[in-house]
């Protein structure tokens, strides 16, 4: 199995870096137009209405062939979000940012990107980005205005699992559940503070010019995701680190609608809020599948029908309690709300991958069933 990491740095932008990304954002513009207009979404269309019309740029062909690929990659989002809601806007690209996976080379710590056909330009890499790739086969370069990421991939071998652990991430942790009855929470009540000062940060900037509050909400948006960002790494390195030793695989919840992130009730309300936390999730959810797979651990996701609400133990619906607690009517039990939700995940994660993986298990419970059957049968 393929698996992929990325590392990025700083770098200082250059008249020459200015342009190749201004130009790769116009084509890009260009071909999300055409495609639009002739109202395609495939790659093969799309290369054969475009490319000719990309002629007038000088840039490297590399260059127009990564433009029509992620043009192709946002109309076919659009597309999807245009089912769902008839007024979706229409993509159009802002930023700068390129994405290559031709044509670049690295040689004696100098990252070197072709502009022309002949003419390159040279960025140095900083000694931990040059330890983090070295041996590792180089997938693609994504540059941004001052920023360089390499994203790198290695072949692994996905193990067979012991056991998963399932993970539930809230507002101010994440709780993580294993196969041999551990439970663990890891604090990220930093990430929600750094939020929470970003937002009282913006609040005094509110002036009636959108291009003011687009600049500064754009920059301290970057800051707080960036600091979010490293919590975040913190939680899923240590995550992944613990699933590893004991050989488990993941199972976390597909984050399929909003529902999740209104889950404890007393914080939704602004629209930011919500946005910036659903980015959180995601991006947990993120780190922590690339770090499990880079180490072979399998990743699953479950459907969070419930794991909220029913009780880890029976199944029943269990009623709220003070701090934080459940309880259950049908078994008694009193039990975290959030170690439950991980619980939940955990035995929907097992029962999943049972019927493909976890043989031994499979088997420890099949005499159970064919008893239960003859007894049934005996008694009809
Ligand atoms: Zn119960």
């Amino acid at each position: 199995m393929q698996v992929f990491k990325s590392v990025w740095q700083r770098y200082a932008p250059t008249p020459e870096t200015s342009w190749l990304l201004e130009q790769f954002r116009g084509m890009l513009n260009d071909c999300i137009r055409i495609g639009l207009a002739e109202n395609v979404t495939s790659l093969k269309s799309l290369s054969l209405k475009a490319y000719k019309q990309l002629s007038r740029y000088d840039v490297a062909s590399y260059y127009k062939l990564c433009a029509i690929s992620a043009a192709t990659g946002i109309l076919r989002n659009y597309r999807k979000a245009k089912r769902k809601n008839p007024y979706v806007k229409e993509p159009y690209a802002r930023r700068l940012r390129l994405t290559t996976c031709y044509g670049f080379k690295i040689r004696d710590g100098e990252l070197s990107l072709p502009i022309h056909a002949k003419e390159h330009v040279r960025i140095s890499l900083n000694q931990h980005v040059q330890a983090t790739i070295n041996g590792f086969a180089l997938r693609s370069v994504t540059l941004t205005e001052d920023r360089l990421s390499l994203a790198y991939t290695n072949e692994v071998q996905q193990l067979e699992p012991c056991g998963f652990i399932g993970v539930d991430r809230n507002l101010d942790n994440v709780t993580v559940a294993a196969t041999d009855g551990t439970v663990q929470q890891h604090d990220l009540s930093e990430a929600t503070r750094v939020k929470a000062l970003y937002r009282d940060l913006r609040s005094h900037f509110r002036r009636n010019d959108v291009r003011i509050r687009r600049e500064i909400s754009g920059k301290y948006g970057r800051k707080q995701r960036d600091r979010v960002t490293q919590v975040l790494h913190y939680a899923s390195k240590s995550i992944v680190e613990e699933a590893k030793a004991r050989q488990y695989g993941v199972a976390m919840e597909k984050l399929t609608d909003i529902r999740k992130l209104y889950r404890h009730g007393n914080w939704q309300g602004r629209w930011y809020r919500g946005r910036m936390n659903s980015w959180s999730y995601a991006e947990l959810q993120r780190q922590i599948e690339y770090k499990a797979k880079w180490e072979g651990l399998p990743v699953i996701y479950v459907h969070p029908h419930g794991t909220s609400s029913k009780c880890s133990i029976c199944g029943k619906h269990m009623k709220p309690e003070e701090n934080r607690k459940l309880r259950c009517p049908s078994c008694g039990c009193t039990v975290d709300r959030d170690v439950n939700a991980a619980k939940n995940i955990l035995a929907a994660g097992t029962l999943r991958f049972g019927a493909v993986g976890l043989a031994h298990e499979a088997m420890v419970a099949e005499p159970a069933r064919v008893q239960q059957s003859a007894k049934s049968m005996r008694g009809s």
